[in-house]
């Protein structure tokens, strides 16, 4: 009787928890990829150690801790060869050189990125909030983008070129 009582008490509790758990999931989905700066998916899910020996202590400090290097200071600003930048965390394919523009900021600057190669957040580092990007990929923080660039996007993907890895055709 005992028995008979606590499986329907289970099947009652379960019959409740299953829909109660997947409207917690649908919930949380958003949360989990906001909170994906540090990876995106599973295979990419570094250590912090892990990423050190992958990654140039300059490389970390931008991918990994949402650093910004100096303006001018990289080669890739003044690429004007044909080819693709990629993430220099994972190698994902972020950029298009026929993307790429001269916006006189000391950072390569694109006006758009490979569809679904970037995910986007807010920070407030600068207390202005500003658009930080990020690879879809690793995770790895790119740089900002702002909505004062060409046509026909209007967008400016600001990058550091320490997080990038430019491959010509
Ligand atoms: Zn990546």
């Amino acid at each position: 009787m005992r028995s008979k009582y606590m499986n329907q008490f289970l099947s009652r509790r379960t019959f409740i928890l299953i829909p109660t758990m997947s409207i917690l999931k649908i919930i949380f989905k958003p949360i989990q990829v906001f909170a994906s700066s540090l990876a995106s998916k599973e295979d990419w899910n570094l250590s912090k150690d892990e990423w050190k020996s992958r990654l140039s202590p300059e490389s970390y400090y931008i991918l990994r801790e949402e650093g910004t290097e100096r303006a001018f200071s990289s080669q890739l600003n003044n690429e004007k060869r044909k080819g693709v930048f990629h993430c220099a965390g994972c190698n994902q394919p972020l950029f298009l050189s026929d993307k790429k523009f001269d916006s006189g900021t000391g950072w390569p600057s694109f006006w758009d990125s490979i569809q679904g190669s970037v995910e986007t957040k807010v920070d407030f580092k600068l207390i202005v909030p500003r658009t930080e990007y990020h690879c879809s990929r690793c995770g790895g923080h790119q740089g900002h983008v702002f909505n004062d660039g060409p046509l026909p996007t209007g967008k400016r993907y600001c990058n550091n070129g320490l997080a990038l890895r430019f491959f010509p055709e």
